[in-house]
Protein backbone atom coordinates (compact mmCIF):
# COMPACT_ATOMS: atom_id res chain seq x y z
CA UNK A 1 0.00 0.00 0.00
CA UNK A 2 1.78 3.43 -0.93
CA UNK A 3 0.00 6.69 1.39
CA UNK A 4 0.07 9.90 -0.80
CA UNK A 5 -0.08 13.46 0.17
CA UNK A 6 -1.75 15.34 -2.74
CA UNK A 7 -0.64 18.83 -3.10
CA UNK A 8 -3.18 20.68 -5.25
CA UNK A 9 -5.92 18.28 -5.16
CA UNK A 10 -8.70 19.97 -6.32
CA UNK A 11 -6.67 20.99 -9.90
CA UNK A 12 -6.89 19.36 -13.17
CA UNK A 13 -4.10 16.65 -12.17
CA UNK A 14 -4.85 16.32 -8.69
CA UNK A 15 -8.30 15.12 -9.64
CA UNK A 16 -7.24 12.83 -12.09
CA UNK A 17 -4.88 11.59 -9.08
CA UNK A 18 -8.21 10.95 -7.12
CA UNK A 19 -9.52 9.19 -9.91
CA UNK A 20 -6.77 7.01 -10.10
CA UNK A 21 -6.60 6.66 -6.43
CA UNK A 22 -10.51 5.55 -6.54
CA UNK A 23 -9.74 2.58 -9.60
CA UNK A 24 -6.96 1.55 -6.94
CA UNK A 25 -8.30 1.43 -3.38
CA UNK A 26 -6.43 -1.65 -2.61
CA UNK A 27 -3.13 0.00 -3.85
CA UNK A 28 -3.12 3.56 -2.65
CA UNK A 29 -4.70 5.63 0.37
CA UNK A 30 -5.10 9.43 0.81
CA UNK A 31 -3.41 10.61 4.28
CA UNK A 32 -3.07 14.09 3.29
CA UNK A 33 -4.60 16.92 0.77
CA UNK A 34 -3.69 20.66 0.13
CA UNK A 35 -5.39 22.88 -2.28
CA UNK A 36 -6.14 26.57 -2.43
CA UNK A 37 -9.54 28.24 -2.14
CA UNK A 38 -11.77 25.29 -3.60
CA UNK A 39 -14.03 24.13 -0.72
CA UNK A 40 -16.64 22.54 -2.87
CA UNK A 41 -14.25 20.82 -4.00
CA UNK A 42 -12.22 19.73 -1.37
CA UNK A 43 -15.51 18.73 0.96
CA UNK A 44 -16.30 16.18 -1.81
CA UNK A 45 -12.82 14.31 -1.82
CA UNK A 46 -12.86 14.33 1.78
CA UNK A 47 -16.18 12.65 2.16
CA UNK A 48 -14.52 10.32 -0.27
CA UNK A 49 -11.24 9.86 0.63
CA UNK A 50 -11.47 10.18 4.26
CA UNK A 51 -7.57 11.93 4.35
CA UNK A 52 -6.00 12.43 8.16
CA UNK A 53 -4.97 16.15 7.57
CA UNK A 54 -6.18 18.68 4.91
CA UNK A 55 -4.46 22.06 4.55
CA UNK A 56 -5.91 24.97 2.58
CA UNK A 57 -4.57 28.51 1.33
CA UNK A 58 -5.75 30.80 4.57
CA UNK A 59 -7.92 31.00 7.25
CA UNK A 60 -11.11 31.81 5.91
CA UNK A 61 -10.94 28.90 3.49
CA UNK A 62 -10.39 26.62 6.84
CA UNK A 63 -12.77 28.40 8.61
CA UNK A 64 -15.77 27.63 5.91
CA UNK A 65 -14.48 23.98 5.61
CA UNK A 66 -14.97 23.99 9.38
CA UNK A 67 -18.43 24.95 8.61
CA UNK A 68 -19.06 22.26 6.08
CA UNK A 69 -17.05 19.63 8.12
CA UNK A 70 -19.78 19.87 10.67
CA UNK A 71 -21.82 17.48 8.86
CA UNK A 72 -19.69 14.59 8.34
CA UNK A 73 -19.52 12.32 11.75
CA UNK A 74 -16.31 12.78 14.16
CA UNK A 75 -14.56 10.05 13.03
CA UNK A 76 -14.37 11.29 9.11
CA UNK A 77 -13.56 14.76 9.98
CA UNK A 78 -9.87 15.23 8.78
CA UNK A 79 -7.34 17.79 11.56
CA UNK A 80 -7.60 20.91 9.39
CA UNK A 81 -4.45 23.28 8.85
CA UNK A 82 -3.98 26.51 6.43
CA UNK A 83 -1.21 28.50 4.68
CA UNK A 84 2.70 28.09 4.00
CA UNK A 85 3.07 26.11 7.33
CA UNK A 86 -0.47 23.59 6.82
CA UNK A 87 1.02 22.93 2.96
CA UNK A 88 4.74 22.13 4.43
CA UNK A 89 3.05 19.54 7.27
CA UNK A 90 0.69 18.02 4.69
CA UNK A 91 4.17 17.50 2.60
CA UNK A 92 5.92 15.66 5.14
CA UNK A 93 3.62 13.96 7.00
CA UNK A 94 5.09 11.03 8.76
CA UNK A 95 2.72 8.34 6.88
CA UNK A 96 3.55 9.27 3.43
CA UNK A 97 5.79 7.97 1.53
CA UNK A 98 4.44 9.55 -2.02
CA UNK A 99 3.88 13.18 -2.59
CA UNK A 100 2.03 14.21 -5.90
CA UNK A 101 3.45 17.93 -6.40
CA UNK A 102 0.63 19.50 -8.35
CA UNK A 103 -0.17 22.82 -6.93
CA UNK A 104 0.30 25.33 -9.99
CA UNK A 105 3.25 28.07 -9.93
CA UNK A 106 6.02 28.51 -7.86
CA UNK A 107 3.92 28.33 -4.26
CA UNK A 108 4.64 24.47 -4.92
CA UNK A 109 8.33 24.97 -4.98
CA UNK A 110 8.97 24.96 -0.48
CA UNK A 111 6.95 22.17 -0.04
CA UNK A 112 8.32 19.80 -3.12
CA UNK A 113 11.93 20.55 -1.58
CA UNK A 114 10.78 20.12 1.79
CA UNK A 115 9.21 16.55 1.18
CA UNK A 116 12.23 15.54 -1.01
CA UNK A 117 14.25 16.02 2.19
CA UNK A 118 11.95 13.68 4.29
CA UNK A 119 13.18 11.36 1.60
CA UNK A 120 9.29 11.27 -0.12
CA UNK A 121 9.02 10.06 -3.36
CA UNK A 122 7.75 12.80 -5.58
CA UNK A 123 5.14 12.87 -8.66
CA UNK A 124 5.82 15.31 -9.89
CA UNK A 125 3.50 17.30 -12.42
CA UNK A 126 4.46 21.43 -11.58
CA UNK A 127 6.99 21.52 -14.43
CA UNK A 128 7.48 25.69 -13.14
CA UNK A 129 9.35 23.73 -10.11
CA UNK A 130 12.29 22.14 -12.37
CA UNK A 131 12.35 25.68 -14.56
CA UNK A 132 13.05 27.98 -11.86
CA UNK A 133 15.05 25.84 -10.01
CA UNK A 134 16.21 22.81 -11.27
CA UNK A 135 19.86 22.73 -10.09
CA UNK A 136 18.68 23.27 -6.62
CA UNK A 137 16.05 20.18 -6.44
CA UNK A 138 17.87 18.28 -8.48
CA UNK A 139 20.91 18.14 -6.15
CA UNK A 140 18.69 17.63 -2.88
CA UNK A 141 17.00 14.92 -4.58
CA UNK A 142 20.35 13.33 -5.33
CA UNK A 143 21.68 13.82 -1.62
CA UNK A 144 18.85 12.25 -0.01
CA UNK A 145 18.60 9.35 -2.34
CA UNK A 146 14.99 10.59 -3.68
CA UNK A 147 13.21 9.58 -6.98
CA UNK A 148 11.31 12.03 -9.02
CA UNK A 149 8.99 10.81 -11.08
CA UNK A 150 7.52 12.59 -13.67
CA UNK A 151 3.64 12.95 -14.36
CA UNK A 152 4.09 15.34 -17.35
CA UNK A 153 2.81 12.78 -20.25
CA UNK A 154 5.69 13.54 -22.09
CA UNK A 155 8.09 13.35 -19.46
CA UNK A 156 6.72 10.07 -18.27
CA UNK A 157 6.61 8.91 -21.97
CA UNK A 158 10.90 9.85 -21.78
CA UNK A 159 10.90 7.68 -18.24
CA UNK A 160 9.28 5.02 -19.84
CA UNK A 161 11.40 5.00 -22.97
CA UNK A 162 14.51 5.51 -21.13
CA UNK A 163 14.14 1.83 -19.12
CA UNK A 164 15.53 0.56 -22.84
CA UNK A 165 19.04 1.96 -21.79
CA UNK A 166 21.63 3.34 -20.15
CA UNK A 167 22.06 7.21 -19.33
CA UNK A 168 25.11 7.16 -21.51
CA UNK A 169 23.21 5.27 -24.91
CA UNK A 170 21.10 8.31 -25.49
CA UNK A 171 21.95 10.30 -28.62
CA UNK A 172 18.73 12.85 -28.09
CA UNK A 173 14.96 12.93 -26.84
CA UNK A 174 11.95 14.27 -28.78
CA UNK A 175 9.55 15.75 -26.91
CA UNK A 176 6.13 16.18 -28.87
CA UNK A 177 3.76 18.27 -29.24
CA UNK A 178 0.33 19.06 -30.37
CA UNK A 179 0.83 22.52 -31.62
CA UNK A 180 -2.34 24.08 -29.84
CA UNK A 181 -5.40 25.36 -31.70
CA UNK A 182 -3.76 27.59 -33.60
CA UNK A 183 -0.81 25.19 -35.31
CA UNK A 184 -2.13 26.83 -38.73
CA UNK A 185 -3.22 30.42 -38.44
CA UNK A 186 -1.17 33.07 -40.27
CA UNK A 187 0.23 36.10 -37.85
CA UNK A 188 -2.71 38.14 -39.08
CA UNK A 189 -5.21 35.04 -37.52
CA UNK A 190 -3.04 34.96 -34.28
CA UNK A 191 -3.55 38.32 -33.52
CA UNK A 192 -7.24 37.93 -33.46
CA UNK A 193 -7.40 35.22 -30.86
CA UNK A 194 -8.78 35.63 -27.52
CA UNK A 195 -8.84 33.84 -24.35
CA UNK A 196 -11.90 32.00 -24.78
CA UNK A 197 -10.46 30.56 -28.03
CA UNK A 198 -7.08 30.13 -26.71
CA UNK A 199 -8.59 28.09 -23.47
CA UNK A 200 -9.77 25.34 -25.90
CA UNK A 201 -7.28 22.77 -26.34
CA UNK A 202 -7.62 20.36 -29.32
CA UNK A 203 -6.67 17.22 -27.39
CA UNK A 204 -6.11 17.66 -23.58
CA UNK A 205 -8.24 19.02 -20.71
CA UNK A 206 -5.93 20.98 -18.21
CA UNK A 207 -5.59 24.03 -16.09
CA UNK A 208 -5.75 27.89 -17.22
CA UNK A 209 -2.55 28.56 -17.20
CA UNK A 210 -1.10 25.48 -19.43
CA UNK A 211 -3.73 25.61 -21.53
CA UNK A 212 -2.71 28.66 -23.28
CA UNK A 213 1.00 28.23 -22.89
CA UNK A 214 0.58 25.14 -24.83
CA UNK A 215 -1.42 26.92 -27.28
CA UNK A 216 1.56 29.68 -27.38
CA UNK A 217 4.10 26.48 -27.31
CA UNK A 218 5.90 28.07 -23.84
CA UNK A 219 4.31 24.97 -22.07
CA UNK A 220 6.98 22.63 -24.33
CA UNK A 221 9.96 25.33 -23.87
CA UNK A 222 9.34 24.62 -20.02
CA UNK A 223 8.71 21.12 -20.38
CA UNK A 224 12.44 21.28 -22.42
CA UNK A 225 14.05 23.00 -19.28
CA UNK A 226 12.25 20.53 -17.05
CA UNK A 227 13.63 17.38 -19.28
CA UNK A 228 17.05 19.28 -18.78
CA UNK A 229 17.17 18.17 -15.42
CA UNK A 230 14.86 15.33 -14.82
CA UNK A 231 17.05 13.38 -17.15
CA UNK A 232 20.31 15.17 -17.02
CA UNK A 233 20.27 16.36 -20.75
CA UNK A 234 22.23 19.08 -22.33
CA UNK A 235 20.08 21.19 -24.55
CA UNK A 236 21.09 20.36 -27.88
CA UNK A 237 20.33 16.71 -26.55
CA UNK A 238 16.48 17.46 -26.36
CA UNK A 239 14.33 18.45 -29.70
CA UNK A 240 10.81 19.45 -30.40
CA UNK A 241 8.58 17.84 -32.85
CA UNK A 242 4.97 18.67 -33.53
CA UNK A 243 2.53 16.14 -33.51
CA UNK A 244 -0.90 17.09 -33.92
CA UNK A 245 -2.81 13.87 -32.86
CA UNK A 246 -0.72 13.83 -29.69
CA UNK A 247 -0.84 10.00 -29.62
CA UNK A 248 3.15 9.43 -29.26
CA UNK A 249 3.25 10.96 -26.16
CA UNK A 250 7.08 11.66 -26.74
CA UNK A 251 10.13 9.74 -27.86
CA UNK A 252 13.95 8.61 -27.36
CA UNK A 253 16.86 7.92 -30.09
CA UNK A 254 19.53 5.85 -28.69
CA UNK A 255 23.46 6.25 -29.99
CA UNK A 256 22.73 3.02 -32.26
CA UNK A 257 20.06 4.96 -34.07
CA UNK A 258 17.26 2.75 -32.25
CA UNK A 259 14.40 5.08 -31.71
CA UNK A 260 11.85 3.72 -28.87
CA UNK A 261 8.55 5.45 -28.86
CA UNK A 262 5.59 5.63 -26.11
CA UNK A 263 1.85 5.62 -27.00
CA UNK A 264 -1.18 5.58 -25.34
CA UNK A 265 -4.63 7.86 -25.22
CA UNK A 266 -4.60 11.41 -23.87
CA UNK A 267 -5.67 10.59 -20.69
CA UNK A 268 -3.49 12.20 -17.64
CA UNK A 269 -4.65 9.01 -15.51
CA UNK A 270 -2.29 6.79 -17.62
CA UNK A 271 0.97 8.80 -16.75
CA UNK A 272 -0.30 9.55 -13.05
CA UNK A 273 -1.19 5.70 -12.80
CA UNK A 274 2.68 4.81 -14.06
CA UNK A 275 3.87 7.43 -11.28
CA UNK A 276 2.09 6.19 -8.83
CA UNK A 277 2.68 2.39 -9.62
CA UNK A 278 6.59 3.07 -10.75
CA UNK A 279 8.68 0.80 -10.47
CA UNK A 280 5.77 -2.05 -10.93
CA UNK A 281 3.29 -1.53 -13.44
CA UNK A 282 -0.22 -2.69 -12.56
CA UNK A 283 -2.83 -3.70 -14.77
CA UNK A 284 -5.61 -0.92 -15.91
CA UNK A 285 -9.05 -1.91 -17.38
CA UNK A 286 -9.58 1.95 -18.85
CA UNK A 287 -7.11 3.96 -20.87
CA UNK A 288 -6.10 1.73 -23.65
CA UNK A 289 -5.34 2.56 -27.06
CA UNK A 290 -6.76 0.71 -29.82
CA UNK A 291 -3.65 0.66 -32.35
CA UNK A 292 -6.42 -0.72 -35.04
CA UNK A 293 -8.16 2.92 -34.89
CA UNK A 294 -5.23 4.00 -36.13
CA UNK A 295 -5.14 6.12 -39.20
CA UNK A 296 -2.94 8.20 -39.32
CA UNK A 297 0.29 10.04 -37.37
CA UNK A 298 1.47 13.28 -38.60
CA UNK A 299 4.48 15.40 -37.91
CA UNK A 300 6.04 18.34 -38.21
CA UNK A 301 9.70 20.75 -37.13
CA UNK A 302 8.31 23.78 -35.00
CA UNK A 303 8.62 26.96 -37.05
CA UNK A 304 10.60 29.21 -34.04
CA UNK A 305 9.77 32.15 -35.88
CA UNK A 306 5.60 31.48 -35.89
CA UNK A 307 6.66 30.08 -32.23
CA UNK A 308 8.71 33.27 -30.62
CA UNK A 309 7.55 31.51 -26.90
CA UNK A 310 9.76 28.09 -27.96
CA UNK A 311 12.55 30.09 -29.00
CA UNK A 312 12.52 32.08 -26.02
CA UNK A 313 12.50 28.85 -23.49
CA UNK A 314 15.70 27.62 -25.80
CA UNK A 315 17.60 30.48 -24.63
CA UNK A 316 16.53 30.25 -21.41
CA UNK A 317 17.44 26.54 -21.23
CA UNK A 318 21.08 27.18 -23.00
CA UNK A 319 21.53 30.74 -20.67
CA UNK A 320 20.04 28.72 -17.43
CA UNK A 321 21.20 30.89 -13.81
CA UNK A 322 18.04 33.27 -13.91
CA UNK A 323 16.97 33.03 -17.12
CA UNK A 324 14.49 29.98 -16.73
CA UNK A 325 12.56 32.00 -13.63
CA UNK A 326 12.49 35.08 -15.38
CA UNK A 327 10.71 33.37 -18.39
CA UNK A 328 8.38 31.24 -16.33
CA UNK A 329 7.58 34.57 -13.95
CA UNK A 330 6.87 36.45 -16.67
CA UNK A 331 5.22 34.21 -18.63
CA UNK A 332 3.01 33.83 -15.64
CA UNK A 333 2.02 37.44 -15.32
CA UNK A 334 1.62 37.56 -19.20
CA UNK A 335 -0.39 34.98 -19.81
CA UNK A 336 -2.66 36.31 -16.80
CA UNK A 337 -3.09 39.51 -18.15
CA UNK A 338 -4.08 37.96 -21.76
CA UNK A 339 -6.73 36.06 -20.19
CA UNK A 340 -7.94 39.34 -18.51
CA UNK A 341 -7.79 41.49 -21.79
CA UNK A 342 -4.91 43.82 -20.75
CA UNK A 343 -2.33 42.68 -23.79
CA UNK A 344 -3.05 40.43 -26.71
CA UNK A 345 -1.70 36.80 -27.48
CA UNK A 346 1.13 38.18 -30.05
CA UNK A 347 1.74 40.54 -26.64
CA UNK A 348 2.79 37.43 -24.71
CA UNK A 349 6.17 36.75 -26.09
CA UNK A 350 6.53 40.47 -26.39
CA UNK A 351 6.34 41.27 -22.57
CA UNK A 352 8.68 37.87 -22.07
CA UNK A 353 11.51 38.92 -24.30
CA UNK A 354 11.55 42.67 -23.02
CA UNK A 355 11.91 41.04 -19.37
CA UNK A 356 14.49 38.11 -20.29
CA UNK A 357 16.28 41.59 -21.73
CA UNK A 358 16.10 43.73 -18.72
CA UNK A 359 16.73 40.54 -16.45
CA UNK A 360 19.73 39.22 -17.84
CA UNK A 361 22.40 38.88 -15.04
CA UNK A 362 24.44 35.74 -15.17
CA UNK A 363 23.76 34.67 -11.29
CA UNK A 364 23.27 30.93 -10.07
CA UNK A 365 20.73 30.68 -6.88
CA UNK A 366 21.90 28.77 -4.24
CA UNK A 367 18.45 29.07 -2.08
CA UNK A 368 14.80 29.18 -2.18
CA UNK A 369 14.46 32.12 -0.46
CA UNK A 370 16.80 33.85 -3.21
CA UNK A 371 14.97 32.17 -6.02
CA UNK A 372 11.36 33.51 -4.70
CA UNK A 373 12.61 36.96 -3.83
CA UNK A 374 13.87 37.23 -7.67
CA UNK A 375 10.68 35.68 -9.16
CA UNK A 376 8.58 38.41 -6.55
CA UNK A 377 11.08 40.90 -8.27
CA UNK A 378 10.31 39.88 -12.04
CA UNK A 379 6.70 39.67 -11.38
CA UNK A 380 6.28 43.09 -10.19
CA UNK A 381 9.10 44.41 -13.10
CA UNK A 382 6.11 42.22 -15.61
CA UNK A 383 3.02 43.75 -14.04
CA UNK A 384 4.67 47.26 -14.53
CA UNK A 385 5.58 47.12 -17.66
CA UNK A 386 1.88 45.71 -18.86
CA UNK A 387 0.59 48.45 -17.00
CA UNK A 388 2.14 51.27 -18.09
CA UNK A 389 3.44 50.05 -21.64
CA UNK A 390 0.88 48.04 -23.07
CA UNK A 391 -2.47 49.53 -22.04
P1 LIG B 1 -4.97 23.84 -11.89
O1 LIG B 1 -4.98 25.30 -12.04
O2 LIG B 1 -6.10 23.05 -12.43
O3 LIG B 1 -4.82 23.45 -10.32
C1 LIG B 1 -3.91 24.07 -9.48
C2 LIG B 1 -4.01 23.52 -8.08
O4 LIG B 1 -3.10 24.23 -7.22
C3 LIG B 1 -5.39 23.69 -7.44
O5 LIG B 1 -5.64 22.59 -6.60
C4 LIG B 1 -5.23 24.96 -6.59
O6 LIG B 1 -6.15 25.04 -5.51
C5 LIG B 1 -3.83 24.71 -6.07
N1 LIG B 1 -3.16 25.91 -5.56
C6 LIG B 1 -2.87 27.05 -6.23
N2 LIG B 1 -2.20 27.91 -5.43
C7 LIG B 1 -2.10 27.28 -4.21
C8 LIG B 1 -1.53 27.66 -2.96
N3 LIG B 1 -0.93 28.84 -2.78
N4 LIG B 1 -1.59 26.76 -1.94
C9 LIG B 1 -2.18 25.54 -2.10
N5 LIG B 1 -2.73 25.15 -3.28
C10 LIG B 1 -2.69 26.01 -4.30
O7 LIG B 1 -3.58 23.34 -12.51
P2 LIG B 1 -3.25 21.95 -13.22
O8 LIG B 1 -3.75 20.84 -12.36
O9 LIG B 1 -3.61 22.00 -14.64
O10 LIG B 1 -1.65 21.97 -13.19
C11 LIG B 1 -0.93 21.80 -11.99
C12 LIG B 1 0.54 21.67 -12.35
O11 LIG B 1 0.73 20.49 -13.15
C13 LIG B 1 1.07 22.84 -13.20
O12 LIG B 1 2.37 23.11 -12.82
C14 LIG B 1 1.02 22.30 -14.62
O13 LIG B 1 2.00 22.88 -15.46
C15 LIG B 1 1.33 20.83 -14.39
N6 LIG B 1 0.79 19.93 -15.42
C16 LIG B 1 -0.56 19.90 -15.66
C17 LIG B 1 -1.08 19.04 -16.62
C18 LIG B 1 -2.55 18.93 -16.86
O14 LIG B 1 -2.97 18.08 -17.63
N7 LIG B 1 -3.37 19.75 -16.23
C19 LIG B 1 -0.20 18.17 -17.42
C20 LIG B 1 1.18 18.24 -17.02
C21 LIG B 1 1.65 19.09 -16.06
P3 LIG B 1 -7.64 25.70 -5.64
O15 LIG B 1 -8.15 25.37 -6.99
O16 LIG B 1 -8.38 24.99 -4.53
O17 LIG B 1 -7.53 27.15 -5.39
Amino acid sequence: MKNLSILGSTGSIGQNCLRVVGENTSLFKVIGLAAGNNIDELFKQIKVFRPQTVSVSNSTSKDLLKKKLMDLPLSDRPRLLSGIEGLLEVATLPETNLVVSSIVGIAGLEPTIQAIEHGKTIALANKEILVVAGELVTNIARNTGTQIIPVDSEHSAIHQCLRCGEPDEISRIILTASGGPFLNFSRAKLSTVTPQMALNHPTWKMGNRITVDSATLMNKGLEVIEAQWLFNLKVHQISVLIHPQSIIHSMVEFVDGSLIAQLGLTDMCQPIHYAFNYPQRTSRSKGKLDVNQLRKLEFQTPDLGKSPCLELAFQAAQSLGTAPCVLNAADEIAVDAFLKKKISFLEIPKVIGKMMGTFNQKINFSSVTEIVEYDKKVRFETDRLIETDFI
